[in-house]
This record gives structure tokens, sequence and C-alpha cells, in this order.
């Protein structure tokens, strides 16, 4: 194995950085992280090129070759891991415990092992009269532009099973986040093959020239639902194919018989889980009138009892909003909801004039189930309680907005659950968690959220053509 030379904080940092260029500043202090210099669609036209040339050597390894690779990739980033976990903290502003920044590193080497292990898509179709034989082929290059909320793991989502199929990549990281990705890749790229995976780290007009590239053979998109229909139309001229994964607004729904006190901790951190910028967090919890004072008392202890402050203390297990935009988002909608005459049971009322951008926990009851807080997506540390009489009701108000990418369903009973589960809809309905996805099990979005499945054997696929012989 190369060695590799990225092991400490300082040098992962001066490997990916210059000492002019754009400034990224951490979202928990507002200090300077570090300096890169943006790239430019010429950097991208050249990228494209190299890996192009990269990747015909690539897909001439076996499928066992490449699989190794994935797991030797999985290695470099453990022995570079806490390097890793400390820039992503830093630039993105999670906290290094809880559902944050080791865990996210820990979710990338993970999901490596994990897509080496796949078994392969390919099989035959044999009897009397037919011998097709279907193995899937590699496409090709494969453009991958992810957010600024999981840099690192939406990443090795994108590219580990890219790999494992035989294409190269080249990334488009989000403007906010460049570092994390740079900085994974620098670490990965000391086992893969010279030019196969690359990061053309620009603006947005960078996003829009990798998506109308011709020399793009498919793309994976995380990110929002505009985005995602911009990318959607520049996929007309060269007929790219597409991977979408785009906004939600999941709704989780307790059921008469669960028992607050036993499901409070799992529902917070549906909830809060990267301080609420997760696509598929949930956004909306309705509650039975029944049960409702008990879930909101529930929801505020762990509130109370789940610190928020600077990532690298570790303490902590909530942080601040990665950007600006994002704080303004979540700002609004509460203020919209009290106006209303919602009740914020803890949290609202921010700081405005202390550095970073700590949006409190907030927990909002009595909210009208329209109020803009219900039916817009807030991606952010502020979730709406609403209260339901009639379970019907609850499954239609889940049901009733133009997303789908999670769900949940709370209740001791399971089978109830489930029945309720098959009734909503959803690329995921968990029962008794929210946002649990696990690297064998395909997820993806319907309505806008988008469309297409990674993960497992089903993901794979999606970063191949199936080419048969039939005969
Ligand atoms: P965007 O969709 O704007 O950005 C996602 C990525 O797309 C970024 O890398 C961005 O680059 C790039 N991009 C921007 N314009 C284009 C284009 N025309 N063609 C191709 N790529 C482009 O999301 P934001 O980061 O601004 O977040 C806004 C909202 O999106 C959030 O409020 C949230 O609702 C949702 N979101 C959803 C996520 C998910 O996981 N599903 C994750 C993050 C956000 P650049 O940064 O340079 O603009």
């Amino acid at each position: 194995m190369t060695h590799n030379p990225h092991t400490t904080y300082a040098d992962l940092l001066a490997a990916i950085t210059a000492d002019s260029g754009t400034e990224i500043i951490n979202p928990a202090t507002d200090e300077v992280v570090g300096t890169y210099r943006q790239a430019t669609v010429e950097d991208l036209n050249e990228a494209v090129s190299t890996a192009r040339a990269a990747q015909r050597e690539f897909a001439g390894l076996s499928d066992a070759e490449r699989s190794q690779l994935l797991l030797q990739a999985a290695d470099a980033i453990e022995a570079s891991g806490e390097a890793l976990v400390e820039l992503l903290s830093r630039e993105q502003g999670k906290p290094l415990n809880g559902p944050n920044a080791r865990f996210e590193v820990g979710a990338c080497a993970a999901w490596l092992r994990a897509t080496a292990s796949f078994d392969s898509p390919d099989y035959t179709a044999v009897d009397d009269d037919i011998t097709a034989t279907v193995s899937y082929r590699p496409l090709g290059v494969v453009g991958a532009i992810g957010p600024w909320n999981w840099p690192m793991m939406i990443t090795v989502w994108q590219i580990a099973p890219a790999l494992r199929m035989g294409n190269a990549v080249v990334i488009k990281p989000s403007e906010y986040t460049p570092l994390s990705v740079l900085a994974l890749v620098k670490v990965i790229n000391t086992v893969l093959p010279e030019d196969l995976v690359q990061v053309v780290a620009g603006g947005g007009e960078v996003g829009a020239a990798l998506s109308t590239h011709g020399g793009i053979d498919k793309l994976m998109f995380t990110g929002s639902t505009a985005t995602g229909k911009k990318i959607v139309e520049a996929s007309a001229q060269g007929l790219t194919r597409l991977t979408l994964e785009l906004g939600g607004n999941d709704a989780g729904i307790v059921l008469e018989d669960a028992d607050p006190a036993a499901i409070a901790g799992d529902l917070f951190w549906g909830a809060f889980i990267n301080t609420g910028q997760t696509c598929a967090a949930m956004k909306r919890l309705y509650v039975p009138a029944a049960l409702y004072d008990d879930v909101c008392a529930a929801l505020v202890a762990v509130a109370q009892a789940s610190p928020m402050g600077v990532g690298l203390e570790e303490e902590n297990v909530l942080g601040p909003l990665q950007n600006k935009q994002q704080f303004d988002i979540v700002d609004r909608l509460v203020k919209e909801a009290t106006a209303a005459g919602a009740r914020v049971l803890v949290g609202a009322d921010p700081d405005y004039g202390a550095p970073g951008n700590f949006y409190p926990t907030t927990l909002v009851a009595d909210i009208d189930p329209d109020n803009p807080l219900v039916v817009e997506e807030q991606f952010g540390p502020a979730l709406p309680i609403i209260k339901y009489e009639d379970l019907d009701w609850a499954i239609e108000e889940a049901n009733k907005l133009d997303v789908g990418l999670g769900s949940s369903v709370w209740s001791s009973d399971r089978a109830k659950a489930r029945e309720v589960a098959a009734r909503l809809e959803a690329g995921t309905t968990w029962i008794n968690s929210h946002g649990a996805v696990d690297p064998r099990v395909p997820f993806g979005g319907i309505k806008s959220s988008g469309y297409g499945v990674e993960f497992g054997t089903e993901g794979l696929k999606g970063l191949a053509y199936p080419h048969i012989i039939n005969g």
C-alpha cells in the first residue's frame, strides 16, 4: 500500500489549501479555516479528459481488484481519520461526537467496505430456449455534485459504487464545504490509480458546466430540488443519465400505543441529526392528542440535555447551521410560526450578535398544519409538532406534500406500525427510528425528492449499463 502522508490535521490542510484564493470560514467561530484556489471550467475540461484516460485502464481491472481498491481506500480514511474529522468539524461546523463528524468519517470507511462486498449484479437467464448473460459494464466518467451537509459521506455514496463498477469520477463539491471533499479525495488517492477520482472545486458555473458536459456519462446529484430541476433540463442535451437525491420534508407519525419516554431519544435524533441539516431527517411530527403533552415534554427534556456549541469541544452534540443562508431560512420559518400563534416549547430567539450561525434547538407546538414551518423544508434545528385526533387525517397530511424521501411510524405494536407505514408515500418508511440508512438497502426518493436509488446491488446498477449476450 502507498504511504499515506496525510495523517495529521496540519499536513492534511497544507496538502489541500493555497496561500491565496477563496477563504473558508468556520461556521461556529467565524475564523478562517483555510484558503483554496477556485477551479474554473477549463480545470473541469482538463479533469474530465484525464479521468477518461484513467478510466480506460481502470475498466480493465477485474471486479475483485476494484473491490480491493475500495477496501484500501477505507483503510486510508481510517489512517487519516482524526485529521479528516477535525477538518470536517471546522469547515462544516458539526461536532466531533454524536451523529456528527466522527460518525461521518466512520461511515465513509464503512460504506466503501460494504460497497466492496455487494454481490455483482451480473446474472444469466438460462433454460431450454435461452441463454442470456447480463453483464453490467462501466458507463465511463461519472460526475458527482454534492451538498454541504454531509460533504464527505455523500461524496463516498457517489464514488464508491461508481468505482466498484469501473468508472472514473469528477466531483464538484458545494462551495460551502470544498475542503472536506478535497481532503477526503486527497486521502483516498494515496491508494487509487492516478486521475481516476478528481475534485473540481469551483462555483455554480462549474456545476452547470459539469451537468452539460459532453464527456460526462452519468451525473449523481444531491442537493436542492430547484438545482435538481436545472440539472434535469441540462441533461436533455446529451441524454445524460441521472440519479437525483433532492430535498425532503419527512413526516413522523406517533401512534396512540407508543411510549413517549421510550421513543423520545430516537424521535429527537431522527429530527436533529446533524443539527437538522439532513435530507432524510424528520421535519414534521404528528402526535395523537392523547399523548401530545407527554411527547412534547419528553422531547423538551432530550433537547435540554443535548449541548450545542463549537464542534471541536468534545461535549457538544449539536452545532451551528453551516451557512448564514440556511440560518436565515430557519429563523424566518420559526418567526412565521410564532407570528401565527404557535407555541415555542424550547429554543427560538437566537443571539444575532454572537459569533457563528447558532440557532437554538427549537420545538414548536400547537402549530397549524399548513404553517410554513410545517410545509416548507426548514433544514435546521426547529421541529414543528402537530396534534392530531384522527389517524387517517395524519396519514393524509403526511402524504400531502410534493416530496417523498423518508417517513416514520412510532408504535409499540410493530404489526400496526407496518400497516400504517404501507400507507405512507416515501422512498423509505422507518419504524421507531428515522433516517437510519444502511449501505445494503436501496435509498431514494419519490415525487420532487428525486429519482434513482443509491446503495446495495440496486445502487451498483445505477452506475453501469447492462450488456446482454443472448444466444
Ligand atoms: P444547491 O442545490 O444549490 O447546491 C448543491 C450543489 O449543486 C452545490 O455543489 C452547488 O454548487 C451545485 N450547483 C449549483 N447550481 C448548479 C447548477 N446550475 N448545475 C449544477 N450544479 C449546481 O443546494 P444548497 O447547498 O444551496 O442548499 C439549498 C437547499 O437545498 C437547502 O436549503 C436544502 O433544502 C436543500 N439541500 C438538500 C440536501 C440533500 O441532502 N438533499 C443537502 C443540502 C441542501 P455551489 O455550492 O457552487 O452553488
